[in-house]
């Protein structure tokens, strides 16, 4: 492992992040806005796209690069949610569409000229049991026919394409229900005009996530991405990515928090002295520090096996289970460490402490992680 190598990164992303403040972040989430500018300027800058290779005008850079700029905007106080699946929503047409469709999407996934930032799986009937999906996408003479509905799909107003996954078999009719579900590459403004209902949902953090209605909405052929009944192993391919990415974004919300805990307790004076100066203060925070520090090297470890093309399922599980508790445990040590102070908006702890928590839950909770752990270790999966 090469621990000095994404220094260069960390540098040019904090720079980029320090035109943003605090104040920035604390007013988007106020009035529920999507950061244009700040996407916009990473995107420019090329830090979304370290993962797309230079021949489609990335940087053609690994996941232990695209870890660093995550966690470098979550360290900074910024809200790396709002960006994280430009980075990775694009691996499942890297690697399973058409030369047609990579030559076609991913220049302009680099340029900005397209945002692929959605990726719809989650319906309110099927939760963490993917396989049992109902939207259906119909085969017809000149494509698809999709119906049905999803539920938190984030970020689909502020994205050009989305991926979707729908049943395009009954699983009354397949062999193993993982069969019979395919992806689509789907043009949202196309698709609002043919059937897409999309309806933002208020939820507790900036997250812009939506419920999706199809009714009867078409797709043309050329959507399909990798094979037609095969897309289950489309979107496995990609997901460990996503733990991993999002991994790296707790381990940077989690330092954040040491760093708030630790000053605040520094400067913070009660009873005639600092309250960092008690240990019941400090511990905590040592603790959580230490928790991270151990979570991000399981973070190293599994986005190196990803780059070297070896096999890192459970270590992206792990990483991400590790780090989301060591992210929420420093929240919680933070708040604890700042009193009332922490319930202030101004102070941008429970800000961040709402938004970490979401990595409990979504993309996949810890319950989920420890149940594939178990059937990792007996060679179930
Ligand atoms: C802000 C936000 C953004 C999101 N963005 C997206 C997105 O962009 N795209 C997308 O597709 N989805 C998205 N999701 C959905 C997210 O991935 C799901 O909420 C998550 O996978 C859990 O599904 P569910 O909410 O239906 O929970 P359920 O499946 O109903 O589970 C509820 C609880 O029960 C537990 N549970 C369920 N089954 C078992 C079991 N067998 N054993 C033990 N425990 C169990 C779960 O761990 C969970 O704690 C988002 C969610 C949120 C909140």
């Amino acid at each position: 492992m090469e621990f000095n190598s994404t220094n260069q990164i960390r540098e040019s992303v904090a720079n980029i992040c320090k035109k943003y403040g605090d104040k920035y972040w604390r007013s988007l989430d106020k009035d529920q806005k999507y950061p244009s500018e700040f996407v916009k300027e990473m995107t420019d800058s090329g830090f979304l796209n370290v993962l797309i290779p230079e021949e489609f005008g990335g940087s053609g850079l690994g996941l232990v690069e695209a870890c660093a700029v995550l966690e470098e905007i979550s360290l900074n106080g910024a809200h790396a949610g709002a960006c994280h699946a430009q980075m990775y929503v694009m691996g499942s047409v890297l690697r399973h569409g058409t030369e047609a469709q990579k030559a076609e999407f991913l220049p302009k996934i680099c340029t900005g000229k397209l945002r692929l930032q959605s990726f719809a799986v989650t319906e309110p009937n099927s939760g963490t049991d993917t396989t049992s999906i109902k939207t259906f996408a119909e085969k017809t003479n000149s494509g698809w026919r999709v119906n049905g509905q999803k539920v938190w799909i984030s970020r689909v107003e502020h994205s050009d394409l989305m991926l979707l996954l729908a049943r395009t078999k009954p699983i009354e009719k397949v062999k193993k229900k993982t069969d019979g579900i395919s992806v689509f590459l789907i043009n949202i403004h196309n698709a609002k005009n043919k059937g897409l209902t999309v309806s933002p949902i208020d939820s507790m953090i900036n997250h812009h996530s939506c419920e999706l209605f199809f009714d009867n909405m078409l797709l043309p052929k050329e959507s399909l991405v990798g094979k037609e009944h095969d897309g289950f192993k489309v979107i496995m391919d990609g997901m460990n990515a996503e733990r991993i990415l999002i991994a790296s974004e707790c381990v940077g919300d989690g330092r954040y928090f040491v760093k708030k805990a630790t000053d605040y307790a520094n400067s913070r004076r009660v009873f005639g002295r600092s309250i960092g100066q008690n240990q019941g203060v400090q511990f905590p925070i040592a603790e959580c520090h230490a928790k991270i520090e151990s979570a991000a090297l399981m973070v190293k470890k599994a986005a190196s096996l990803f780059d070297s093309k070896e096999k890192c399922g459970p270590e992206a599980n792990m990483a991400k289970m590790l780090a989301a508790d060591a992210s929420w445990d420093a929240g919680t040590v933070a708040m604890e460490t700042f009193g009332g102070f922490g319930f202030s908006k101004e102070f941008d702890i429970e800000r961040k402490f709402r938004e970490t928590r979401l990595y409990q839950t979504a993309p996949i909770s810890r319950n989920s992680i420890l149940s594939f752990l178990i059937l990792a270790r007996s060679d179930k999966v």
